[in-house]
């Protein structure tokens, strides 16, 4: 351990522009090796060292300058170097994994590439989970996965076309995430190289990344800006576009293949229930529904179409003064939803639907409302105020 410390600080004494003289210093104390902060910052030193590919030097042919040694030949002493070749594989696993887990996606698939104990460290799904959360965790829900293991079961079997699609896959890795700062030396021949595991994190992540999966999602005020659609929001296939990052969304509406594209991240999210858009949602929570509750409904345009779930806020009965102590509406059968987008007046503006026996309600002039479900979480609430039009709707 010692030695690795000698020689890792030594190697890092070829870049110039980092003195590591305390260091070396306190490299006689092993206790040193126990203090957090010290892998702390020898990682996140070498993590950006690596990612400003100022390296002038083939990474994997760093040669270490060991002091100089006197060998005597007989008057004679002569200084020889003493070269020996370090390796980052020569890491402990701790050091080689805080380095890894600072990587970008694009550090990773570069060392992925390095060679094949890399490749298989650098795939680890552990590595991936790191970026997948926090970009994707809000829009894969449990629909997208079970649309990304259909994606895989037929992939899996070894056809030409997988393998084309894969191959493509990995182009497009290649074309955003160039390898300009390293080069691989390392390569084991009895290997394919370019074999991503298919079920694995980081394929799920690229496959997002790249487009070439599209998942199932809701897009929120569908056909940007038109009234028709206005805090509703329905469910599509998104196809991501890294050069725009935003989304391409397709869903069908009375047979017909509508697309529509410059789809931004805040315009999408995860399906809020498990049920399908053609499908009647089983309410749960008609029991307990108060005025000024958010809630949203399904409502289609008539039993050809999909529903749409469509924000709106449970209101008094007309025969309530909306005063708390005298109100009387949580204990009627009745229950009024207000879309206060509409203007007072409008026939959109209102409906009712029965608390004991809820079921489909509607005609071919006003649509169809189906279930219903109410929304307990503030950031529900918080993402349909912040779509709200400009202007009050007719
Ligand atoms: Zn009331």
């Amino acid at each position: 351990m010692l030695f690795f410390l000698i020689s890792c600080f030594s190697f890092l004494l070829l870049s110039k522009s980092f003195s590591l003289k305390p260091f070396l210093l306190m490299t006689n104390d092993w206790r040193l090796l126990s203090l957090p902060w010290f892998w702390e910052e020898l990682c996140s030193f070498i993590v950006s060292w690596l990612q400003k590919g100022t390296l002038d030097i083939s990474f994997y042919q760093a040669s270490q300058i060991m002091p100089l040694k006197k060998i005597n030949h007989g008057a004679k002493v002569e200084r020889v170097e003493e070269e020996r070749v370090i390796s980052l594989l020569d890491l402990p696993d701790l050091a080689l994994e805080c380095i890894l887990e600072r990587l970008s996606p694009a550090g990773l698939c570069s060392m992925a590439e390095v060679c094949a104990s890399l490749r298989e460290r650098c795939r680890s799904d552990h590595f991936w989970e790191k970026h997948m959360k926090p970009k994707w965790g809000r829009l894969i829900g449990d629909a997208a996965y079970r649309e990304w293991e259909c994606h895989l079961a037929s992939t899996k079997r070894p056809t030409l076309l997988a393998q084309n699609k894969q191959n493509a896959l990995l182009s497009f890795v290649q074309r955003i995430f160039p390898l300009s700062w390293i080069r691989p030396k390392l390569e084991c021949k009895n290997e394919p190289r370019n074999s991503l595991p298919v079920d694995s994190i980081m394929a799920l992540f690229l496959s997002l990344e790249s487009g070439k999966f599209c998942f199932p999602a809701q897009v929120y005020n569908r056909e940007n800006r038109n009234v028709g659609f206005m805090l509703s929001c329905y469910d599509a296939k998104l196809c991501y576009d890294s050069q725009t990052d935003t989304f391409l969304a397709s869903y069908s509406t009375c047979g017909r293949r509508m697309t529509e594209d410059n789809i931004r991240w805040d315009r999408i999210r995860a399906p809020a229930v498990d049920t399908p858009s053609n499908v009647l949602h089983i309410s749960d929570c008609l029991s307990d529904l108060n005025p000024g509750d958010h809630v949203e409904i399904q409502w289609r345009r008539n039993k050809e179409f999909p529903y749409g779930w469509w924000y709106c806020v449970v209101g008094h009965l007309e025969s309530c003064s909306g005063n708390e102590n005298y109100c009387h509406c949580p204990y009627r059968d009745t229950v009024i939803l207000e879309f206060k987008q509409y203007t007072p007046g409008s026939r959109w503006r209102r409906t009712t639907i029965s608390r004991k026996d809820h079921r489909e309600e509607g005609d071919e002039a006003g649509g169809f409302y189906g279930g219903i479900r109410k929304l307990y979480l503030q950031d529900e609430i918080s993402t349909w105020k912040s779509l709200w039009p400009a202007q009050i709707l007719e």
